[in-house]
């Protein structure tokens, strides 16, 4: 059990450290504050009737009630389940009908959403007020679970949505401590690196990619909300942040602000960009001004993280997620079941003790998934001769038009770098002549139109024809995920109706 309750571990290690701020209001808590709490919560969920195997859920803005949650179950091997505070009441509900919470926590400013989810779950609770702090300075006792081991369930989290319905996936112990080993010693993570975390902490991007990561290192973490690319140069600037991990949108925003230009970051060693393919034009920005930027590519079910890129390579090999993390194996396979050779692209499978238990009451979805261990990520890469992998896009993304493989990313990158292109998705729509028509959304810079013309002579410069998209539609802004992903499940129907 000493090894599964770290926390413990590390606020014997680094007692009066600071582990987690809290940006709204400067509240500090220090590791062994941060364990009391979580162990105090822990008691107090014993008592409420939560069982070895019970869910927790929580549906909270970013919040020190994550950790507290996530390491309370830890400790009594209960599983906690982050819920997507973005989704409709609706869509909330079918949630937890699937992961059947035997506690809710809301945070009280959700208040609103209390009626609506109660009846869902047996007992609900406010967290983030006086009640909750009650919990959490009670001091009460709790006592470890029998029979715990590593391959127990701690967190189920959904998926982004990206390509369907958000699935389960859960995450055991072994799952969660392996890719924070992975990720401190491939980003050479220390005591000394702070964070500002903006990313949703009910994601995989806001919880494992970097925020648990260190504090096992025993760095700290200071949580945020609300971003704007002007309050994220003031936080990294008042904290004296080092490394920060952002969506591709929040970099696009970042960048376009006076205070991004003004400012030269002193205190940050690397930027990171992750959950999306991030455009050059974001690179670019960062190189310019001589920071260090690099793009991390994961996703909920294997950890996140994956792979690793010093950022001297990351300027040289434009675009490369890098090669794979420590204790993680990596396999690229071609349709012909063969694997890839070198600049082959296949899809990307992957393998190693950071990888999900299961998807949650979802076997199918699970057998498709996982074979033999290796979880087939729907994703397709290539490899350069060093080495270096590329994620050329999503399986279910790629377009076959007469007959060629077209990869929308390659395209999305180059029409990114067009001087007047604010952003870009494409998609293939089902066409009788050519099996798929590429179609290009583009959302133009100051609102003017490009002219047709301009964007297909610019395409000529590089894609090769069957690249080129065959029609171009103009938008004021592309739709977005829950989680800030262009969302080409309502583009695709966007343009079934126009
Ligand atoms: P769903 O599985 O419900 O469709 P989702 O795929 O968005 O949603 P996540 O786990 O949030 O769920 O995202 C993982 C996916 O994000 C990866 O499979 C990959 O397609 C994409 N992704 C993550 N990082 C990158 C990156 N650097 N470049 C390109 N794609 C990326």
């Amino acid at each position: 059990r000493w090894e599964l309750d770290w926390l413990e571990n590390r606020a014997r290690l680094t007692p009066n450290k600071n582990a987690v701020i809290l940006e709204d209001n400067n509240m500090k808590w220090t590791y062994r504050e941060l364990n009391n709490r979580s162990s105090s919560v822990a008691g107090w969920l014993k008592s409420q009737g939560v069982k070895k195997g019970d869910r927790v859920a929580l549906l909270s803005p970013n919040d020190i009630s994550y950790f507290d949650l996530l390491f309370a179950c830890g400790k009594i091997g209960a599983i906690f389940v982050p819920l997507n505070w973005r989704l409709s009441a609706h869509e909330l509900y079918e949630i937890l009908l699937d992961c059947t919470p035997g506690l809710l926590g809301i945070h009280q400013n959700f208040e609103n959403m209390f009626t609506s989810l109660e009846t869902a779950t047996p007992q609900s609770f406010f967290v983030g007020g006086d009640y909750y702090e009650r919990i959490v300075n009670e001091k009460n006792e709790f006592s470890y679970s029998e029979n715990m081991s590593e391959h127990d369930p701690l967190a189920i989290i959904y998926t982004g949505g990206t390509t369907g319905k958000p699935k389960g996936v859960v995450l055991s112990h072994q799952s969660i401590q392996w890719n924070a080993i992975n990720t401190i010693l491939s980003w050479n993570l220390s005591e000394e690196d702070v964070t500002i975390n903006y990313m949703p902490m009910f994601h995989t991007g806001g919880l494992n990619a970097l925020s648990l990561p260190l504090l096992m290192v025993g760095g700290t973490v200071v949580i945020a909300d609300q971003y704007t690319g002007q309050k994220v140069v003031q936080s990294i600037q008042q904290y004296n942040c080092t490394i920060i991990l952002l969506v591709p949108t929040m970099y696009h925003l970042l960048i376009q602000t006076e205070e991004f230009q003004r400012s030269n970051f002193p205190s940050m060693k690397i930027f990171l960009s992750g959950a999306a393919p991030c455009p050059l034009p974001v690179y670019e920005s960062f190189q310019k001004k001589g920071l260090a930027f690099k793009e991390g590519y994961g996703l909920t079910e294997a950890g996140p993280n994956n792979f690793f890129i010093h950022h001297e390579d990351a300027e040289v090999k434009r675009g490369s997620v890098g090669k794979p993390m420590l204790f993680n194996a990596i396999k690229l396979v071609k349709e012909d079941g063969q694997e890839a050779k070198v600049n082959e692209v296949g899809e990307l499978l992957i393998k190693g003790k950071h990888s999900f238990s299961h998807y949650w009451n979802n076997k199918l979805a699970t057998l498709e998934t996982k074979k033999e261990g290796w979880i087939h990520t729907g994703d397709l890469a290539k490899k350069d001769e060093e080495g270096f992998h590329y994620i050329v896009g999503r399986k279910k993304d790629m377009i076959i038009t007469g007959g060629e493989n077209v990869y929308p990313l390659e395209i999305e990158h180059w029409l990114a770098g067009h001087p007047a292109v604010d952003e870009v998705a494409v998609i293939g729509l089902p066409e009788e002549k050519w099996g798929e028509l590429v179609v290009a959304f583009i959302v133009p810079k100051h609102s003017y139109l490009i002219e047709e013309e301009e964007l297909i002579e610019y395409c000529e410069k590089k894609l090769g024809r069957y690249k080129i998209p065959k029609k171009f539609i103009q938008l004021q802004e592309l739709p977005k995920t829950h989680v800030g992903k262009i969302d080409k499940k309502k583009l695709k129907e966007f343009s079934k109706q126009n």
